[in-house]
């Protein structure tokens, strides 16, 4: 068992000590050129890719490969982003591999259709598939974590996130984007062992991290998700790219970017209460392009989210069932492939001659199954509550 990140830290260091940076940057599409003038840019402010990487280094790179999606659909990070930062760190004298461990499939069909295959070919990168853990000692909530070797040995992680709403978590971004680093089924074991709570699945979060902190975290929020993501949402054009050493703050700057209330932010309230590095606005410090020339927006959000109005816990206790939201096959789209069945992980979904059923006494509402689904053929039922609110809401905005 191994403690720690390897670098003699505890696991967990306090907020108030550090001042991050976060550098934000413009960009238009995903032409290969051009992302290479912008990520250039992008890492200026910071000191440029040779601030993170010295000649010899083995890097990793670990782009978003939740599934086998088109790049277009922004479920997955962008090939472009991912063969410029290669092609960087190359020429910075690092041995450039990729890697991922994708929520459902085969690896090599993932690569391939959501363009990782290519960009490491292109790029003349080592493609490898996370296959062999390790196992590290926790901080004492989990006592033990098994993550992938080839991630855990490399000398440094470039994280490459994509910036998405995410039904359980509401946002996933840089933090989330390390939870690939856990080896396939091993995921839905952790989903099990969270149960409902976000705020245990936050701190599971936070610990992978620490465990292995990566070099640098660059976000595809060129094209980023809105809606029902992390599997099914709608592509929205931020037209940005971000960039910091510290996960929390990059996320916290991505959070306020997508205009999400930081209520709703599950990670960033576990990283406040354990006063970690980066998870205060005001010890981070924002560079590249002037705040007042970040765009306004406002994404929205995932329909199952819990939404609880800040009202009292007697309250939401005595109102829970209408609340809550739970996932619902639509019998249109559903074919009965059984992808949900055998993801979930309290195994709440059972199809018999061809119907599906989904027992919501046990479902933790992770939303696995809703992410996975390769028909987008999991829906949200809305708690009684949320629905009668939304007619308001559609009526008064008439
Ligand atoms: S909901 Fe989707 S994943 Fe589940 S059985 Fe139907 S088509 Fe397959
Ligand atoms: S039914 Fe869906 S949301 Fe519920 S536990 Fe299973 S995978 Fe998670």
């Amino acid at each position: 068992m191994i403690k720690g990140d390897g670098s003699g830290h505890p696991l967990f260091l306090l907020c108030e000590d550090y001042l991050e940076s976060v550098s934000v940057a413009t960009s238009t599409g995903y032409e290969y050129s051009q992302l290479r003038r912008d990520v250039i840019k992008l890492l200026e402010p910071l000191g440029g890719i040779s601030t993170f990487i010295s000649k010899g280094d083995k890097v990793l790179l670990k782009p978003n490969m939740l599934a086998a999606k088109e790049p277009d659909l922004a479920v997955t990070t962008h090939p472009a982003l991912v063969q410029v930062v290669a092609g960087l760190v190359m020429e910075a004298g690092g041995i450039v591999s990729i890697g991922d461990s994708p929520g459902y499939g085969n690896y090599q069909r993932v690569a391939g259709k959501c363009g990782i295959s290519s960009a490491a070919r292109n790029s003349g990168a080592t493609l490898i598939e996370f296959n062999e853990a390790i196992e590290l000692k926790g901080s004492g909530t989990f006592r033990s974590i098994h993550l992938a070797r080839s991630y855990y040995e490399a000398d440094k992680i470039i994280n490459l996130p994509k910036l998405k709403t995410h039904e359980m978590m509401t946002m996933t971004c840089a933090v989330k984007n390390l939870f690939g680093a856990v080896i396939g089924a091993e995921k839905a074991a952790w989903h099990l062992k969270a149960g409902r709570s976000r705020e245990l699945f936050a701190q599971l979060l936070l610990e992978i991290y620490q465990l292995k902190k990566p070099a640098l975290n660059i976000v595809d929020a060129v094209y980023a998700m809105e809606g029902n993501g992390p599997g099914s949402g709608d592509p929205i054009k931020l037209g940005l790219l971000l960039a910091g050493e510290n996960p929390v703050a990059v996320d916290l700057i991505a959070g306020r970017l997508a205009g999400i209330p930081a209520n709703l932010l599950h990670i960033e309230r576990k990283a406040v209460e354990l006063r970690l590095p980066g998870a205060l606005r005001e010890h981070i410090a924002l560079c590249g392009i002037p705040v007042e020339m970040l765009p306004a927006v406002r994404f929205k959000l995932p329909a199952g989210l819990d939404v609880q109005f800040g009202l009292p816990s007697i309250l939401v206790k005595a109102l829970k069932a209408h609340l809550t939201s739970f996932p619902e096959a639509d019998k249109n789209k559903c074919i009965a492939c059984g992808v949900c069945r055998d993801a979930c992980p309290p195994a709440a979904i059972t199809i018999q001659n061809s119907a599906l059923s989904i027992d919501n006494a046990r479902c933790i509402r992770c939303w696995c199954c809703r992410e996975l689904c390769p028909y987008n053929a999991m829906s949200t039922k809305r708690g009684l509550l949320l629905r009668t609110l939304d007619q308001l809401s559609k009526i008064t905005n008439r």
